[in-house]
């Protein structure tokens, strides 16, 4: 059970103060947390940059163009002249050496006429300019009295926001969220944090969400190597007791007679490459050997690792047991489906899928059909995890685009059944120096060629400024009955402007190409994102805009364009993932890498790299290059996948050491019962890697 003084961290971000259910609604989107925000969401949602306010100047030494914060007595008035609403209402200001106007556009003039009495003395904060010879501060971001001054914070952090939620409303959430944090064990070893300057836990979160200097908030900041330190080693430790744990486990043998994988062949419209039929014979004598499957198939997008896996899952189907396959969204459990279904009925295997959508009686009527082990495969999302979800035998485990799951949700599936073998996925190539990092001890398929006749994808960059000449040509691509992709950029500060980025585009497009133009984005409903797709796959829209939703998975291989706008402020990874959605088929494709110019060396470097080839494992590699290099250039501001604060590219270190302290920690405590090692089981709780506490138990 997690230990009662974590309870504050826990609690719903309602018990907040400014909380309602509406701000919730929106927390929980902002923190990507379906089920609802937390307290410790909230902790964990790290600045992304801050205002300086400590610039104190005298109205005549005000540097238009940065933020001062002023004092000003207000001296008057001038709401918008009747009938012109649209007006700026403005207010004049002055201190002995100049004068201030402080202007509002479609302002509340009750709210206003409280905020700044006439003849009272103001302190007035944010971004200043200079029009018509004036000095002007345009929606000041604070304006407070003498009392308010001493509360106002000199360097304010900014944070990544969502649509309807306003800068002020999270901050005073965080706010809350700090006066929660309780007194926590220290799990680090002092020694450690002493010579690394680490701070203590909460005095970190306070120092990032209350910086002293603009250092404080930068990821390799003591503050924030502190809370990735602690992410790190508490995923590590987590690795390190289920291998641990794995070790202890007998497997069960489970061979089938191959007559299922001999059928399935049989009924492939395609061979396999040499790498899939390798794949699946070492799964083969992985799962007949005595010993559990830990294995990671790894392949780029495109090589058919969905194939490998229904011949994994034939071998367990074969011996009268069953598996289940799991996808991160939606979207790609019901693209597995579809490749898997033809396939399963020709050679009479029984599948079905599970997502959050299937409710009610067709829910249950496959929960029972999944208990009497008359389904074979079960294919879903994250809804397998659920209590509910009981197999008759489930041998094998086949978990999609892995890092997106935790281990704890690797280990939930796991204990499904008796002894599970487990069959991870990536389509991200990861070097081979880092998957032991992410998934510890596991052994390793690769999936390196791609399956024959496909056409390579000429790959271009194009700058910004010939846009008409690319829309002119994917024109010509529409005209010729081509399938089209128009991916738009990532915006730093939200989702929201990523959506409003995409929407623009999807008016701008439709008004040239009418009906033939879609759009997908990841705000859209389960259902209304599936018909974009198909509408897509279908050939009904010809151009899909959309946002970075189609990254992982989808598969429509008459698709032979893609437009990527902005594409200096994509990944490397991202970029080769997307680009991955083409080149599926026999058709040459084509990938329009559109970017702003001038482009920074990275940025430059990232582009020539796609240019020269599409081999994700070397792409891979050099892109732990680059981002080696310390590069933040434009990419978004989010950790690395499955880590809320960590970022490989500045942590690398870190993970080392924290790999070795695990360890070291369970070599000489295996069950974590010294003092540290009871704090290590808070910090497990924390970061929600407490799954793998109850392997200890279960010792
Ligand atoms: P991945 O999941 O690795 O990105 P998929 O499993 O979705 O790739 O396969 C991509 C496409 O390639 C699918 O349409 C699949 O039917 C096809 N495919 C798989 N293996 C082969 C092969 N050996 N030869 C030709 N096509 C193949
Ligand atoms: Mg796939």
């Amino acid at each position: 059970m997690r230990p009662a003084l974590l309870n504050p961290l826990f609690a719903s971000v309602t018990a907040l103060p400014g909380v309602g259910p509406k701000v919730a609604k929106l927390l929980a989107r902002l923190t990507g947390r379906d089920d609802g925000a937390r307290v410790a969401d909230l902790l964990f949602h790290l600045p992304t940059g801050a205002v300086d306010r400590r610039a104190r100047p005298k109205l005549v030494d005000v540097v238009p163009g940065t933020v001062a914060t002023v004092a000003v007595t207000i001296d008057r008035h001038r709401a918008p002249p009747p009938g012109r609403s649209r007006a700026p209402y403005l207010v004049y200001a002055s201190d002995d050496t100049g004068s201030l106007v402080i202007t509002y556009f479609s302002a509340h003039t009750d709210y206003i006429a409280k905020l700044l009495p006439v003849g009272e003395l103001r302190y007035v904060s944010g971004m200043t300019v200079l029009y018509d010879g004036m000095l002007q501060m345009v929606h000041p971001d604070r304006v407070v009295d003498e009392a308010g001054l001493a509360k106002l914070p000199l360097i304010e952090p900014t944070y990544p926001l969502t649509e309807g939620l306003f800068a002020n409303q999270l901050r005073r959430a965080i706010e809350g969220a700090l006066d929660k944090l309780p007194v926590l064990p220290e799990w680090q070893d002092p020694a450690y944090l002493a010579k690394a300057k680490f701070p203590g836990f909460a005095d970190a979160l306070r120092r990032l969400h209350r910086p002293e200097s603009l250092d404080d908030i930068l990821p390799n900041s003591p503050a924030w190597s502190r809370l990735a330190y602690d992410e790190l080693l508490a995923g590590q430790l987590a690795l390190a007791l289920t291998r641990a744990h794995l070790r202890r486990l007998s497997g069960r043998r489970t061979a089938g007679d191959g007559r299922l994988r001999e059928k399935i062949i049989a009924a492939l419209p395609y061979r396999l490459t040499a790498s899939q039929e390798r794949a699946v014979a070492d799964i083969a004598q992985d799962l007949a050997a005595p010993h559990r499957m830990l294995r990671l198939l790894q392949g780029d997008v495109g090589s058919g690792k969905t194939v490998v896996a229904l011949l994994a899952s034939a071998v367990v189907i074969e011996a009268g047991r069953q598996a289940a396959l799991m996808a991160p969204t939606e979207i790609l459990a019901r693209q597995h489906l579809a490749t898997i279904a033809p396939l399963a009925q020709a050679v009479g295997l029984r599948v079905a899928l599970l997502t959050g959508r299937e409710r009610g009686a067709p829910r249950n009527d496959i929960l029972a059909r999944l208990a009497a082990g008359e389904i074979d495969l079960l294919v879903g999302t994250h809804a397998l995890f659920q209590d509910e979800v009981a197999f008759r035998d489930l041998a094998l485990a086949v978990v999609d685009e892995q890092h997106r799951f935790g281990v704890h949700q690797r280990l939930a599936l796991a204990a499904k059944g008796e002894a599970v073998d487990m069959l991870v996925m990536t389509a991200t190539p990861i070097p081979r120096t880092l998957v032991l990092t992410f998934f510890g001890d596991m052994d390793v398929s690769e999936l390196r060629e791609k399956p024959a006749g496909r056409q390579p994808v000429d790959t271009r960059a194009v700058p910004l400024g010939r846009i008409n000449e690319v829309v002119a040509a994917v024109g010509r691509a529409l005209e010729e009955g081509r399938r089209v992709y128009w991916v738009c950029p990532l915006v730093e500060e939200s989702e929201t402007s990523d959506l409003a980025a995409a929407q623009d585009r999807f008016a701008s497009l439709q008004q040239r190409f009418g009906a033939l133009v879609g759009l997908v984005h990841g705000q859209m409903k389960g259902a209304d994102k599936d018909r974009a797709m198909q509408d897509f796959a279908a050939g009904e829209t010809r151009l899909l805009v959309a946002t970075t939703v189609i990254e992982v998975g989808v598969d429509v291989p008459a698709a032979t364009v893609m437009v990527i706008e902005h594409a200096e402020r994509f990944g490397l990874a991202q970029l080769h993932q997307l680009r991955g959605r083409i080149g599926r088929g026999a058709e040459r494709s084509t990938c329009l890498l559109l970017y702003r110019a001038p482009l920074g060396e990275t940025a430059k470097a990232r582009l020539a790299i796609m240019r020269e080839t599409e081999d994700g494992f070397r792409i891979a590699e050099e892109d732990l290059k680059l981002r080696g290099e310390g590069d933040v250039l434009g990419t978004r501001q989010s950790g690395e996948p499955g880590f809320r604060v960590a970022r490989i590219e500045t942590h690398r270190d870190l993970l080392q050491t924290a790999r070795d302290d695990a360890a070291l920690t369970l070599t000489r405590d295996p069950q974590l019962e010294s003092e540290r090692g009871e704090a290590l089981r808070v910090l497990l709780y924390l970061f929600e890697r407490d799954e793998a506490i109850r392997l200890l138990r279960a010792g």
